[in-house]
């Protein structure tokens, strides 16, 4: 049994003693997945077992105790099915490379290479003709000798099953030698290589005893460079004065002389000076070293890479101007230039967004190609439902709910992502959805993160959907629109089920207890799903099994750039609510300097005085890695706030740690009014409503990206009030807060987030369970131009052959299913 699904059955048997309670783990079972996802890839599991895994334990907090039973059960259930057969979903894409039907691929001719490898290296190539009758590139790594059974089943763990997933285990960065540095002009802070040769080496124990420290000095005849190992007294023998070595690491300062602690190092060889003058390094498991990792790369790579035939159609190529796979698969192993490099890094990313965005679009074809029920309405009957409404509706609002309308009288079904800041309205875009739905007596089920949220999208439904025309008609009666959140009462729950499978209820509105198992809709028409990220994959999924290809409707209020969009939610139509409604006072946003901490508590209190209410949010601190300091500031800030700053007014503290329900009635509390102030964590983020809040007051701002800064920006400024949000950075740094300046300056999220996106990157866009995306070994999603021109590519392609059917595809189109295969195919 692997160790990772060990620890996993551990943690669920303590859960499971402890009645659900999600506290088996400190902070919640979801802490330990970071550490798990890698333990488990170092294990061999799927990654598409090991998302599914962390999105069903990402959102174990906000489940029920039933739903966190049947979570865990699920999974264990998973997991013992896989562990039959550990080595059976590991494969990568490269698989697809060759097929077995092609003799040309399948038998390279013994000959070829004997004539091609030097004499002495052939013998170690491939194993005598005897071992079987012919050999591609989807043979296990044992037809290469020097790989045996032991070696074999080391490489599994990197995931490296086959010859092509060889092909496919890219270094992970270079060491140029041409650029080696001399000690003697070495700086601080620097990444470097070196070359030298060991001078001293010596192991001692700190006082404590608890650590060794290997003490190495080096030369290179221009100077000595100190070198320290913690912890691996058996380097020591390995590195006799005299040894040449290679060493790289990055340059720290210890009682101001320059040092590298923990460099990576090895040998010095003939080879690095000569055959190569870049040298790929390897991501490394135990027992394999990266010498000998590299000259089996070195014996296999260029023979086997030229037999590799390209799935990729010439013309594509040839428009998109790309390396051919060869050399490619040559050039990202061992390097001949630097531009060589480059290109082959861009062909190799090329191929995987291309791969994902034929699948995104292959789905979202199918999708479309469904049939769902026609509802049409006349231009009076919505005019009437707009008239109802206590505003006029923004342009925004009225393009996407054409765009709504359309679709929902289309005949297929929607899929229609609705991306809008905070407050741009998207609540009544959906509200009028579900009475398009309603007025044909059909079914609708809006599904939203925390019961909170589930609870002011319930009200918002009664206000909209209860009302009476002028002609006194109402669309639906208060008894028809329900509310089904974790504590609804049993005997509640029991009636809306029953309510809802007899169609009695029309609309209902909750949690993700609207998807666990016993909920079942009479005829369930339209999905709407707020706050997309909080959901996975499955969620969606699930939501979408219970009707017949229902219309899906996902809302978003995390502006994505709209590059980014098109990738990560391409199987969606997106419609974007780039608009607020009139009269909306802009939040006057500061940045204050960490002294003036005091004028931020002024503009506190005085709003305070004038009846209003404030956050105080507070991150993770500095220098202390262990995941609780975010909950220790708050905790530690919330006490000192409330006895030395403003001891007459009543603190809320929200953090992690608490129980969904605990977390959920100080929201409560602090929406009635009962605390003046909320001091939280960054847990405050989600869309709730609370009009009377006027600042928001936010220390350690540099931690957060704009984007984010942005989403708690919005918690304020949602009633008439004029509101503030204060930002206070630790240190006076200039450049960060430069950064954090461009808050002052735009209140538009869709701008932040492209500002986000070019400083720091994707990885905030995207959930933990963005299917496909988890295959993005080369790709950045931050690499906007290369994601356009693979788009391009792959809309061009998708529009001559939907179903890649043409016989000069088929390589491609199992390069696809390879690609695919494991994901659900659901791309958010
Ligand atoms: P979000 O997009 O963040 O979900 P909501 O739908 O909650 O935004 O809307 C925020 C507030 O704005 C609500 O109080 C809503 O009633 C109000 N609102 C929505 N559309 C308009 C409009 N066109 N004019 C004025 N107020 C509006
Ligand atoms: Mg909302």
């Amino acid at each position: 049994m692997y160790s990772a699904t060990e620890k996993l059955q551990k943690f669920f048997n303590l859960e499971s003693e402890r009645g659900y309670d999600n506290r088996a783990v400190v902070g919640g079972l979801d802490k330990i997945l970071p550490s798990w996802e890698k333990e488990a890839l170092t294990d061999g599991l799927s990654p598409s077992i090991i998302q599914t895994i962390s999105a069903k334990l990402n959102v174990y907090n906000e489940l029920s105790l039933e739903g966190r039973a049947s979570t865990i059960q699920e999974i264990l259930t998973m997991l013992s099915e896989t562990d039959l057969s550990p080595t059976g979903e590991s494969q990568t894409p490269a698989e697809a490379l060759v097929s077995p039907s092609q003799p040309s691929q399948v038998k390279p001719a013994q000959e070829e290479i004997t004539v091609r490898a030097k004499p002495a290296r052939s013998a170690s190539l491939s194993k005598p003709h005897s071992q079987g009758p012919a050999v591609g590139l989807n043979a296990p790594l044992t037809v290469l000798s020097g790989i045996g059974k032991r070696h074999a089943q080391t490489f599994q763990k990197l995931g490296v099953n086959t010859l092509a997933d060889l092909m496919y285990y890219f270094p992970r960065r270079y060491d140029d030698y041409s650029q080696l540095k001399p000690i003697n002009r070495l700086n601080y802070g620097e990444e470097v290589t070196v070359i030298a040769t060991v001078h001293s080496a010596s192991t001692r124990k700190t006082r404590g005893g608890k650590l060794q420290i290997t003490e190495v000095t080096v030369t290179d005849g221009t100077g000595f460079l100190r070198l320290n190992w913690f912890n691996q007294p058996w380097l020591e023998p390995r590195l006799k004065p005299g040894t040449e070595i290679v060493l790289s690491g990055k340059i720290d300062m210890y009682l101001g002389r320059l040092i590298i602690n923990n460099p990576e190092w090895e040998p010095l060889e003939q080879q690095h000076l000569h055959t190569n003058r870049i040298v790929p390094v390897y991501p490394l498991t135990a027992r394999i070293t990266q010498r000998w990792l590299r000259r089996i790369m070195f014996q296999t790579i260029p023979f086997w890479a030229s037999r590799i035939k390209d799935f990729l159609p010439e013309s594509i190529r040839t428009e998109a101007r790309l390396m051919d796979i060869k050399t490619a698969l040559k050039e990202i192993h061992f390097p001949e230039s630097h531009d060589n490099l480059h290109d082959a890094q861009t062909r190799l990313a090329f191929d995987e967004i291309f791969l994902l965005q034929l699948g995104v679009l292959k789905q979202k074809y199918m999708y479309h190609a469904e049939e769902a029920k026609i509802y049409q309405i006349s231009q009076e009957w919505l005019a009437q439902q707009i008239a109802q409404l206590p505003f006029e509706l923004t342009t925004a609002q009225q393009r996407v709910l054409t765009e709504v309308r359309e679709d929902l009288a289309s005949g297929h079904p929607m899929n229609r992502l609705l991306q809008g800041d905070v407050g741009s309205g998207k609540t009544v875009i959906a509200a009028i959805a579900v009475a398009i739905v309603a007025q044909a007596g059909d079914q609708a089920a809006i599904m939203a993160p925390t019961s909170i949220l589930a609870e002011q999208h319930y009200r918002s439904m009664l206000r909209l959907l209860t009302g009476h025309t002028e002609t006194g008609e109402q669309l639906l009666a208060p008894e028809e629109i329900r509310l089904l959140v974790g504590d609804t009462s049993s005997s509640d729950k029991e009636e809306i089920r029953s309510g809802l499978k007899e169609g009695t209820i029309k609309v209902v509105v909750g949690t993700h207890a609207l998807i666990e198992a016993p909920i079942e809709f009479q005829h369930l028409h339209l999905a709407v799903i707020d706050e997309q990220h909080r959901f996975g994959v499955t969620q969606r999924a699930k939501l979408r099994d219970k009707g017949q290809n229902p219309h899906i409707l996902v809302m978003t209020a995390t502006p994505i750039p709209r590059s980014l969009a098109l990738t990560l939610y391409g199987d969606l139509d997106v419609s974007v609510m780039d608009e607020m409604p009139a009269g909306r006072l802009p939040i006057e946003t500061h940045v204050l300097h960490p002294k003036e901490r005091e004028r931020g508590y002024q503009v506190v209190r005085s709003q305070i005085r004038a009846g209003h209410q404030a956050f105080m949010i507070y991150p993770l601190v500095e220098n202390n890695e262990d995941d609780d300091s975010e909950r220790k500031a708050a905790v530690d800030e919330h006490k000192r706030l409330q006895k030395e700053v403003f001891p007459d007014l009543n603190l809320g503290l929200l953090h992690g740690r608490l129980k969904p329900d605990e977390k959920e009635s100080v929201m409560v509390d602090f929406r009635d009014g009962k605390y003046q102030i909320l001091v939280s964590t960054s847990v405050v983020e989600v869309g709730v409503d609370i009009p009377n809040a006027t600042v928001m007051l936010i220390e350690g701002a540099n931690r957060f990206g704009l984007a984010q800064l942005h989403q708690f920006r919005g918690r304020v400024g949602r009633g008439e009030d004029h509101s503030y949000c204060l930002l206070i950075p630790e240190t006076e740094d200039a450049l960060e807060n430069e950064r954090l300046r461009v808050m002052t300056e735009t209140n538009d999220g869709f701008i932040l987030a492209e500002r986000d996106l070019e400083q720091r990157g994707p990885g905030q866009f995207l959930g933990t369970q963005q299917s496909g995306f988890s295959e993005l070994k080369m790709a950045s999603l931050s690499n906007i131009k290369l994601i356009e021109i693979a788009r391009n590519q792959a809309k061009k392609l998708f529009e001559k052959d939907p179903y890649l059917t043409e016989p000069e595809h088929q390589d491609l189109s199992r390069m696809v299913q390879r690609f695919w295969k494991g994901g659900s195919g659901d791309v958010s």
